[in-house]
């Protein structure tokens, strides 16, 4: 290849709805190569690009613009370019918004610059002081210090190192930068594993060996070691000189993973998810890049990653709906993993304590192999887990809490352990209505209920953000104080409990919590030291978290996720109830759950209560496959929004129209989308739904080629294998 010719072109992917790289000319002598992190114009603007492919010579490259500048970056490498085109074939998304997921970071994209430091030298000063004396004293290490660094470590002014400085005794030295993380060390304390976990593990390690492509599914119950048994996977990789993602559904309010983590590794693995500060992405993007950094924990988006020898991925919490992305690029990071692996060859490890259907069929199937923890570590038992039947035990009026769960926090409280309510619902109440005209209070741009925050003395819309002072008078008959407050939100659960149990130290915690996320971690971590005796949560306390004197755990609600028509309520309601009741019980003490329900004979709470989940799946999996639907068969859903109804409706019926003949595949609707106006946008929805082997991606390519053209206010998303159908 002749660098030097002024007629060479390259295509770059720019981060943009692109269907295809641009080609730009480059410069003579400017050397770039595939996964080039480049600078190029594009209109008026210059954006960052991934250089595509190879050059090639063209007798055109004076008609093209030219690429500006090569950062000097570590190219984005081959597989991670395969999984860009992957997904986006995949997903039916422009690649340019896929690739754009990958360029996150764009202040990485230059080398971190070294910083000026200063280190000792041979020469001794004139005279010695004891300052002098601390200083020589903490630089005799003979490693770069800060200016400043030194100073503060040594403990006296700056003034007395420039004098040390003057004299000859330091003199300046480049400090390059910190890595973000320090090396993780595979046999820093190995832990002694228990005869089923060391047999799982040992199936991890054959597979890890082979270091070929392979999915493992850990089963096993909460509390039952699988993360220990992931770590020797871990372990194996790092000693093969392989980077390591680790994907956790909720990294930035699992910090104590990071601690585990440090306990085994003898250092913390590196952090990913949007709440990093903008110089710490920065600082483990370049780092991964470059390779200083061996492990991250992070959520989905560390997929995108530019790892450059990527040699294991876990998908910690498998089943975790967040996982899906359904903004822009709709994709299941879970699914994402095993395609990334595929295309790497290495092993991947899904672990959950309530699979998915999917990877459970996958597994009996064959495709992924899967190794059974079924008890928890040493002496911790699993809580006892009865069900409430609200229609006997109902609350006192006006209350949400049957008597049996009241009787029982008050035993909890008296011997001195915590208990947890549990309620998927933020705010007060989620519905206000007027006892006098029954106005109800909807969001004027969705089809949803404000839901009451008491603490805020607001009416919020939880689909689009809206909200308003919650008025004293209805707006619709005038009357004052007749606005009654319909349903229990965890802030209407914590007053109940004030009520019951008024000196008792009670925490609410939900993700809209004044101070954002920092003050949720101190919570966490309050009620993990066992600083409040009654948490009341949203599911955010369901997740991962390790509450040592936890031994009650009520769910207010139990029923609440059965309610909609969606054929995976029952999954969902069952991970969700498993994972919360695996809160309680987590040391050696003696632990209850309780399901408040109105459906105690539903097959999620007997499967819950008996804990006897392998008839639940089985139920389950018969169901799927009797209609058809995922893993037995395929689904995408087409939404089509647009400012007016009759717009997104007339749309959504002529691209109906373009279906193309298809056997082995059909399409619903449209219909109304099961939230149908969202953010003042009106949503139809489309589905579709094939066989097993059909090819649901030419089908969709044909009817959206074949549909009208997006026009006025339309617009049309592509979800592959919706969460909800
Ligand atoms: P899971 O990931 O299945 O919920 P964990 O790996 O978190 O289970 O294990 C539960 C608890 O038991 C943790 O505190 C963990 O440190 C401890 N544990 C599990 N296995 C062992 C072992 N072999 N040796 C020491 N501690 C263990
Ligand atoms: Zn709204």
């Amino acid at each position: 290849m002749k660098q030097d010719s002024p007629l060479l072109a390259v295509p770059v992917l720019v981060p943009m709805p692109a269907e295809r790289p641009y080609t730009y000319a480059v410069p003579a002598g400017m050397h770039v190569e595939p996964g080039s992190i480049v600078r190029v114009p594009l209109g008026p603007r210059q954006v960052a690009g991934i250089v595509w492919d190879s050059a090639c010579e063209t007798v055109d490259a004076k008609k093209l613009r030219p690429i500006e500048q090569v950062f000097d970056c570590p190219p984005i490498g081959k597989e991670m370019r395969r999984f860009v085109d992957w997904i986006a074939a995949y997903t039916l998304s422009p690649p340019g918004m896929v690739a754009r997921m990958i360029l996150r970071a764009p202040e990485a994209f230059d080398p971190e610059p070294w910083i000026e430091g200063l280190v000792r030298t041979d020469s001794e000063p004139d005279r010695m002081t004891g300052a002098r004396a601390r200083v020589l004293e903490m630089a005799s290490d003979g490693l770069a210090w800060t200016r400043s660094g030194l100073a503060h470590a040594a403990g006296v002014s700056s003034t007395v190192i420039d004098g040390l400085k003057a004299q000859g005794v330091f003199e300046t030295a480049m400090i390059p930068p910190r890595p973000v993380v320090a090396a993780p060390d595979p046999s820093f304390a190995a832990t002694v594993l228990t005869g089923d976990q060391e047999k799982a593990a040992a199936s991890l390690r054959e597979s890890g060996a082979k270091g070929a492509f392979g999915v493992t599914l850990i089963d096993g119950v909460t509390g039952s070691g699988k993360t220990e048994v992931y770590f020797e996977a871990v372990a194996a990789a790092l000693e093969k000189g392989r980077q390591v993602l680790i994907l956790l559904p909720e990294i930035a309010l699992t910090q104590a993973f990071l601690e585990r983590f440090q306990d085994r590794f003898g250092a913390k693995p590196a952090e990913w998810h949007s709440d990093l500060a903008p110089r710490m992405r920065e600082k483990v993007w370049r780092q991964v890049a470059e390779g200083g950094v061996r492990v991250v924990a992070g959520a989905r988006s560390a997929l995108f990653l530019p790892f450059r020898e990527l040699g294991l991925i876990v998908v910690d919490e498998e089943h975790d709906p967040a996982y899906k992305q359904e903004d822009r690029v709709f994709y299941n990071a879970r699914d994402m993993a095993v395609v990334r692996a595929h295309i790497g060859d290495f092993p991947v490890v899904l672990a959950s304590a309530t699979p998915s259907v999917e990877s459970r069929v996958n597994a009996s199937q064959g495709r992924y192999a899967r190794v059974a923890l079924p008890a928890r570590f040493a002496e911790a038992a699993l809580p006892d887990i009865k069900a409430i039947d609200m229609r006997r035990a109902p609350p006192a009026r006006g209350g949400f809490l049957s008597p049996v769960l009241v009787g029982h926090i008050s035993e909890t409280l008296a011997r001195g352990e915590q208990s947890l309510l549990f309620l998927n619902r933020r705010g007060y109440a989620p519905l206000t209505l007027c006892r006098v005209c029954g106005h109800r209070f909807q969001c004027p741009d969705c089809s949803a209920w404000l839901v009451e925050h008491r603490f805020r003395g607001q009416l919020v819309c939880h689909h689009c953000g809206h909200n308003e002072k919650r008025p004293e008078a209805c707006p619709e008959c005038g009357a004052l104080d007749h606005l009654v407050a319909c349903g229990p939100g965890v802030e209407r659960i914590a007053e109940e409990v004030v009520g019951h149990f008024p000196d008792a130290r009670t925490i609410v915690l939900s993700s809209d919590i004044m101070g954002g996320v920092k003050r949720l971690r101190l919570e966490l971590e309050a009620i993990a030291k066992g600083e409040a005796e009654i948490v009341i949560g949203t599911q955010l306390v369901a997740k991962g978290h390790n509450f040592p004197n936890m031994t009650l755990v009520g769910v207010v609600d139990a029923d609440l996720g059965l309610a909609n028509g969606d054929p995976r309520a029952a999954e969902r309601t069952f991970q969700l109830l498993s994972q919360v009741t695996g809160r309680a019980g987590r040391t050696g003490k003696k632990s209850l759950g309780l399901l408040q329900t109105f459906q105690p004979d539903h097959p999620v709470m007997r499967a819950i209560v008996s804990g006897d989940s392998e008839a639940f799946y089985e139920r389950e999996i018969v169901e799927r496959e009797k209609a058809g639907l995922p893993p037995f068969g395929r689904l995408a859903g087409i939404i089509v929004s647009a400012a007016t109804r009759a717009e997104a409706e007339a749309h959504a019926r002529q691209l109906r129209r373009a279906a193309p003949a298809a056997s082995d595949i059909h399409v619903l609707g449209p219909a109304e989308a099961p939230l149908a106006l969202i953010g003042g946008r009106h949503r139809f929805r489309l589905l579709v739904q094939g066989g097993r082997r059909s090819d649901m991606q030419v089908f969709l390519r044909a009817m959206l080629a074949g549909g009208p053209k997006l026009r006025g206010s339309v617009r049309v998303q592509v979800d592959i294998d919706p969460q909800s159908f």
